[in-house]
């Protein structure tokens, strides 16, 4: 799939920033999606000339927790996505759903079975049950997702 899409700057530095405050109370290991972020905005060079580009799909995936913080309140959201797990995975399971509508037709079914094993296992404190669980919920917010002109 091709789309055009526009990512400004703020989205940029809204994704780059957001790790900082979290770094000062979440405990290591926790909620290892957290600390993922925090690592892809301190390693990552955002102003790499290909950043935007070779990043874009995981850049529409913390965009989507951007506009999920939004929506339910950025200090409401971590407390729930910290302390309840089908918070988390659907919280998760829209960020990946968004995230797959950037990755190329040819990996979408090795995505997914990725994504879900992921959602099942450590990387997220065991959000989803198992992995047919993750699978489940994953394609019921990918069907949701493609019709949405907004992400
Ligand atoms: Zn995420």
């Amino acid at each position: 799939m091709s789309r055009t899409i526009y990512l400004s700057p703020y989205d940029v530095l809204r994704v780059k920033n957001r790790p900082n405050i979290i770094d000062a109370f979440i405990p290591a290991n926790v909620v290892v999606e957290i600390l993922g972020s925090a690592w892809f905005s301190h390693l990552v060079d955002v102003n790499a000339e290909d950043f935007v580009e070779r990043n874009l799909s995981l850049l529409w995936h913390e965009r989507t927790h951007v506009r999920q913080q939004k929506r339910w309140g950025t200090a409401y959201w971590y407390w729930k996505y910290i302390t309840s797990k089908s918070f988390r995975l659907e919280a998760e399971a829209e960020a990946y759903a968004v995230e797959l509508l950037y990755i190329p037709e040819v990996y979408q079914e090795a995505s997914i079975e990725m994504f879900a094993s992921w959602l099942a296992g450590s990387m997220y404190s065991h959000c989803a049950k198992n992995e047919l669980w993750a699978e489940a919920s994953l394609r019921s917010w990918i069907n949701k997702v493609k019709d949405r002109r907004v992400h």
